[in-house]
């Protein structure tokens, strides 16, 4: 088709304004765009519907420009998908590689734990985990199999990762010390290295442990739900104990004496632990720790601690002013430790645009303490989940399935939503316990996930504004 004859309209974006300026998100290329004068005239023609090629340049040209420029901007908003010409439209979903690099091992060193979260996805009323007849803890034959199949698969990556977790990750210490000895040798002799991470409950932690962790740069989480009355709602011990008064003073020995990495908190919100806010003070300002992550608890609708949706708009208010204070800190070129900002800052910094919700059976696996692969660690021990076993490889054939049901091509719903380049439709392990389906978009939180995916917008876009110096750190920051 020539240029002359084309019908042009808007593509699909999501416009926003931040700072007092205008942008917009553009869906397919999952870029953000800053609207000028110009461009915002041409927004303007095409507001009210089609219009041919040079109707489109007449209607630029009344409104101040001249005609070479008029088309010089209709080429190159043409191109950048900010308008479309319906019959020049041949975008196809992206086909799936045949065989893709893992990147990053996620391995359940045990299925046990020392607590008895009522929420737990493992243990509580939702458990996907069919672990009847199969090890408790990962052994050193199955964890250096592990480390092998991880260096065989990931392909001629230079960095690759291992995340340690469990159950309770620390219940199998000695085997995650060896794990570290021999896949730092193995590497070494490929010449690559192997990055390190755990989860853990905290409630294990001793200075010697600690020591380990700091000497070999691995960072650490810790599941941890706030202060006192908040933590100890849920994450008790079997006798139905609260474990603060045990991991307070093991957290605070842990943030001062770690000192070659970030350590993290996540929180998980439930109907009675829901005062965002305070849990964030306590945990960063109290505590100490450099980054704080929120995320509602993953639980059919009809458990007790699931969130309803009057508790979710109050988290999601609560998001928005940590979000502005987050804001405040970046213009002043200082972290704040909000980390579901930052990590959806770095997403939209690397213009992600998701095939996939997350790396789950794609650049990220998770194996078991039997060995069993799963697409990722909240499917470890699920049989109706598992994608092989390490000493055998992976089950293509399921894999294929898992992704190809897990594609945003796949999820009808998610096809006009401008939120779909980060949401993908959201977590595989939630669709599953929702809606009994790992491919089916989590529709009962879009309107949160857009509304928050716009909040991230406007906070890009005023720090693009006022100190865009600050987002360079996220160009190289792998999202998580
Ligand atoms: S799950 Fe909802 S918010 Fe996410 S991409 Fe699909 S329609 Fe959009
Ligand atoms: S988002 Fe869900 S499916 Fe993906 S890695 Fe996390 S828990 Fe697993």
């Amino acid at each position: 088709m020539t240029t002359v004859s084309r019908i042009y309209r808007l593509g699909q974006f999501h416009r926003f304004e931040s700072a007092g300026a205008q942008f917009l998100y553009l869906v397919p290329a999952g870029a953000i765009f800053a609207v000028d004068d110009a461009v915002g005239k041409l927004l303007a023609c095409l507001a009210s519907g089609e219009l041919p090629h040079a109707r489109l340049v007449a209607d630029l040209v009344a409104s101040g420009l001249s005609i070479a420029d008029a088309e010089d901007l209709i080429s190159e908003m043409f191109y950048a998908n900010v308008i479309v010409a319906p019959e020049a439209v041949t975008e196809q979903p992206q086909e799936l590689p045949e065989v893709f690099p893992i990147q990053t091992l996620v391995m359940n060193l045990t299925n046990q734990c020392n607590l008895s979260c009522q929420y737990c996805y493992e243990f509580g009323a939702d458990k996907l985990a069919t672990p009847e007849g199969k090890p408790k803890f990962m052994d050193v034959q199955t964890a250096k199999t592990s480390v092998d199949f991880l260096l065989a698969q990931s392909g001629d990556r230079r960095s690759i990762h291992i995340t340690f977790f469990g159950g309770e990750t620390l219940m199998n210490f000695p085997l995650l010390k060896e794990v570290v000895t021999y896949a730092n040798e193995k590497a070494k002799q490929q010449d690559r290295h192997i990055d390190f991470s755990l989860t853990t409950n905290a409630t294990l932690l001793t200075p010697a442990i600690v020591e380990f962790l700091s000497e070999n740069h691995i960072g650490v989480t810790v599941s941890m739900d706030g202060p006192k009355e908040m933590h100890d709602q849920l994450r008790v011990f079997a006798n139905g104990r609260g474990s603060y008064d045990i991991i307070e003073p093991k957290v605070r020995a842990l943030i001062q004496n770690h000192r070659t990495r970030p350590i993290t908190a996540r929180v998980t919100l439930t109907s009675g632990v829901g005062d965002v806010i305070r849990i964030f003070r306590h945990l960063k300002q109290d505590l100490g720790f450099h980054e704080v992550g929120f995320a509602p608890v993953t639980s059919s609708p009809n458990q007790l601690y699931s969130i309803a949706p009057a508790g979710m708009d109050n988290m999601l208010a609560q998001f928005h002013t940590l979000a502005d204070e987050y804001l405040e800190y970046a213009v002043r070129g200082e972290a704040h430790g909000f980390s579901n900002v930052s990590d959806t800052l770095a997403e939209l910094c690397q213009g992600v645009n998701k095939s996939h919700p997350c790396g789950a059976g794609l650049g990220l696996l998770g194996v078991g303490p039997s060995g069993d692969i799963a697409p990722c660690h909240r499917f470890v021990d699920s049989d109706q989940h598992s994608l092989g076993h390490i000493s055998q490889g992976i089950d293509r054939e399921k894999q294929a399935d898992f992704l190809r049901r897990g594609h945003i091509g796949a999820k009808y719903a998610c096809h006009e939503c401008w939120a779909r380049p980060l949401c993908a439709g959201g977590c595989h392990h939630e669709a599953f316990v929702r809606y009994g389906d790992t491919g089916h978009p989590n529709l009962h939180y879009c309107d949160w996930i857009r509304d928050w995916t716009n909040k991230c917008l406007e906070v890009y876009g005023a720090i693009a504004v006022q100190n865009p110096g600050f987002l360079q750190q996220f160009a190289e920051r792998k999202a998580s």
